[in-house]
């Protein structure tokens, strides 16, 4: 999970009209969600979302081009049902993950019921609801918590903070076999590529050929390409990812030595 910029301001107009109010009081009556036309998906809405998480998953990062995207609560709608059109709460999201979140939504203070909110406030009241619940999972569209994000050699995500922590394990799951080994790919064909570089540096010294592969490895470390996360955690920690001293110590010379030039 990266933070994503979203303008919780400019809210897509088609949340705002009146068959999405009429759906909203519905709710309200019954105190449920009972929209069986789920008129929170809608193309607009889907469309906006697609840009902002640039066609990735909120949760598992990992890229939605021809996979299902799923327009996720970050409150569940059948707890919250009063926040099912609210833009605020509105992710994008892979199906594993969307599955794997469910309903649950585990908080750490007193729990949120519904309190006559109007239909005109429902897009920004999770601001003031994160202080009241203090929710477990992290919300990607307004916490930025890629330094307590960490990696094992095995392309295993795991965090020291609890939150992160309760996000990766509990509440995602995104140590998912299919998570793990698409995470693998990217450091395994980077570790091939340095090996072959090593193998004909032993006999020619010749550092500048690492230098297409590093320089490459960092160009794909965006926020638009899928697992930032881990590629960013590469970046920072390549050492890791490698037996062989020597390598690990040219990797990083060579990382830094371009860190350097930006
Ligand atoms: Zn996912």
């Amino acid at each position: 999970m990266i933070k994503v910029e979203k303008n919780f301001t400019d809210i897509p107009t088609i949340l705002t009209k009146k068959i999405r109010e009429d759906a909203f009081d519905t709710n309200i009556a019954s105190s449920s969600y009972c929209d069986d036309k789920n008129r929170y998906k809608v193309g607009s809405v889907q469309k906006r979302l697609n840009e902002i998480y640039h066609l990735k998953c909120a949760y598992c990062e990992q890229k939605l081009l021809d996979a299902p995207k799923h327009i996720e609560h970050y409150r569940p709608k059948d707890t919250y049902y009063w926040l099912a059109y609210s833009w605020d709460n509105l992710l994008l999201c892979c199906g594993a993950c969307n599955s794997a979140k469910g309903n649950r939504f585990a908080i750490q203070k007193s729990k949120i019921t519904y309190d006559n909110e109007e239909f005109c406030d429902i897009h920004a009241l999770g601001n003031n609801y994160d202080l009241i619940e203090e929710p477990k999972i992290i919300n990607p569209e307004k916490e930025d918590v890629l330094d307590l994000i960490f990696f094992d050699s095995d392309a295993k995500i795991y965090s020291d903070d609890e939150r992160v922590n309760h996000t990766i394990k509990k509440a995602c799951n995104l140590n998912r076999d299919e998570l793990i080994e698409l995470r693998k790919e990217i450091i395994t064909d980077f570790i091939n590529r340095m090996n072959k570089h090593y193998l004909h540096f032993l006999h020619d010294k010749n550092i500048n050929a690492f230098f297409p592969d590093i320089e490459n490895f960092r160009e794909n470390c965006k926020k638009e390409n899928d697992f930032y996360a881990f590629r960013y955690f590469v970046l920072n920690n390549s050492e890791i990812f490698f037996e062989n001293r020597v390598l690990q110590k040219i990797v990083k010379s060579l990382f830094l030595n371009l860190k350097g030039k930006k």
